[in-house]
């Protein structure tokens, strides 16, 4: 049975291997974007060469960081058409603004023009950029974050260097409302800066699910109060899910937002991956009191990752 049941799979994805490229060739030239499931054995540049394109691009385009880790089953977005030009960096661009203008990533282009820091940007600087054609966003984006609530991320300017780490805590309390723990943090814990965090992302109970609320602090541009080291508040952004991850766990908008909104921060401060904590990383890496802030039910990789 077992063995019947293989050769039939066998055979059906050797014609698949045929049909399917095919059939997506078409649909690129109809302007469609198609997608691929990623088989057993496949790695992603055995994928992209299949469809004429690049690893680094294929992964760029699906927001994969590490091209060694995909998943078997995992569907990828492969981009329709491509086109290759070179940008000159003009006077107020940011990588974004420019990602914008050829519909493709600010981390696509900084990662294929090897830009670490997308503050150290100067103009006359000439970008190879990968244009995309869909002007649909892809899945493997992050869910767009309010535009006015965009605006407000991206007001504040930023000093080169300003922010080291970003690090992720829950309020504890699913009942939190932003004025309560404004004054809570300021009238109770005497902070003087009020609400201790830059970003809150409010659950639905007196916040709004998934609303990234930015606050003064980020405004400000200054330091936190989240962490147990007034050194490390002054390098660390703070961002707060409402909610007890002990008890509950955050609920699929503020999981989409947090996502969103730690890829815009991480491309406006150029803060790498592996230095994005939870609250209990953070303070055990930094050898701090231990903490069981954002609580056992909360898991930052998978969010971030999924
Ligand atoms: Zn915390």
């Amino acid at each position: 049975m077992l063995t019947t049941l293989a050769k039939g799979k066998r055979q059906t994805s050797r014609i698949l291997a045929i049909a399917v490229p095919a059939a997506l060739w078409l649909g690129q030239m109809l302007g469609q974007t198609a997608t691929h499931t990623i088989q057993r054995g496949e790695t992603l540049g055995v994928i992209a060469k299949k469809y004429g394109l690049s690893a680094s691009a294929l992964a760029a385009h699906n927001g994969i960081a590490n091209p060694n880790k995909v998943k078997i089953g995992r569907k990828l977005i492969i981009p329709a058409k491509t086109e290759t030009l070179t940008y000159t960096i003009r006077k107020g661009d940011t990588l974004s603004t420019i990602a914008n203008k050829y519909k493709t990533t600010a981390a696509a282009i900084a990662k294929a023009n090897g830009i670490k820091n997308p503050n150290t940007i100067k103009p006359g600087q000439k970008l190879k950029i990968t244009k995309g054609t869909t002007g649909k966003p892809t899945k493997a984006k992050p869910a767009a974050i309010a535009s006015s609530t965009l605006r407000e991320i991206n007001r504040p300017r930023i000093r080169r260097n300003r922010w080291k780490h970003i690090v992720v805590h829950h309020s504890a309390d699913s009942n939190n409302s932003i004025r309560g723990m404004e004054h809570y943090h300021r009238r109770d814990r005497r902070m003087e800066n009020g609400l201790a965090y830059h970003f809150v992302i409010g659950n639905g109970v007196n916040t709004t699910d998934g609303k990234i609320y930015v606050c003064d602090r980020w405004k400000r541009q200054i330091q936190g109060g989240h962490i147990g080291s007034a050194a490390l508040n002054e390098i660390a952004i703070g961002i707060c899910l409402v909610g007890n991850f002990e008890k509950t766990l955050p609920t699929a908008k503020q999981k989409s937002s947090l996502k969103a909104l730690v890829s815009r921060l991480r491309s406006r401060t150029g803060i790498p991956y592996n230095r994005i904590y939870t609250h209990r990383q953070f303070h055990h890496h930094k050898e701090l009191k231990s903490t069981i802030c954002p609580g056992r039910r909360f898991n930052l990789r998978s969010i971030l990752s999924t």
